[in-house]
């Protein structure tokens, strides 16, 4: 029997998970009404996304998004939107921390916690100029909570 190795076995599944939130995006659309929404851009790859948000009670209740880029930005866009909506603020900040961990420190996704589909996007610290491809999301994802604390949202609801 052939050797598999296990790194391309995760390559392979990896790339279909990415194609998959490519062809199929999750939350897409924007949200209305929106507490927050803000622009990303990538020059460096064309990739542009708006991102919007809704959030009770230090709760995300929506996230959407609309784009258009290359497969690792939508992808991503997808993935992030997939595992905020639903949790709270606080975690929402701690994933930001955890993804950003993965794909610009290095970090063993196995060592971040449930981070679910998102792992996938682990390969792409390998391809330089995609790093800011999938990060294009979450800096959108950071300036609108960034807004949202400026905005003082303390009294809503
Ligand atoms: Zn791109």
């Amino acid at each position: 029997m052939a050797q598999v190795n296990p790194v391309q076995v995760d390559d392979e599944l990896f790339r279909e998970i990415i194609l998959d939130h490519y062809r199929h995006p999750r939350h897409r659309g924007l949200v209305e009404p929106a507490d927050v929404a803000t622009h990303g851009h990538n020059p460096l790859c064309g990739d542009e996304i708006d991102l919007s948000l809704r959030v009770r009670q230090d709760q995300v209740e929506a996230v959407g998004f609309e784009g258009q880029g290359c497969s690792i930005s939508m992808a991503a866009a997808s993935m992030m939107s997939e595992e905020v909506q639903g949790t709270s603020l606080a975690n929402t900040k701690d994933l930001i921390r955890r993804f950003r961990a993965m794909l610009l420190e290095g970090q063993d996704p196995a060592s971040l916690g449930d981070i679910g589909d998102l792992e996938a996007l682990a390969g792409v610290r390998r391809y330089a100029a995609r790093i800011k491809c999938a990060m294009l999301p979450w800096t959108a994802l950071e300036a609108g909570l960034t807004q949202l604390e400026g905005s003082d949202g303390r009294n809503r609801d």
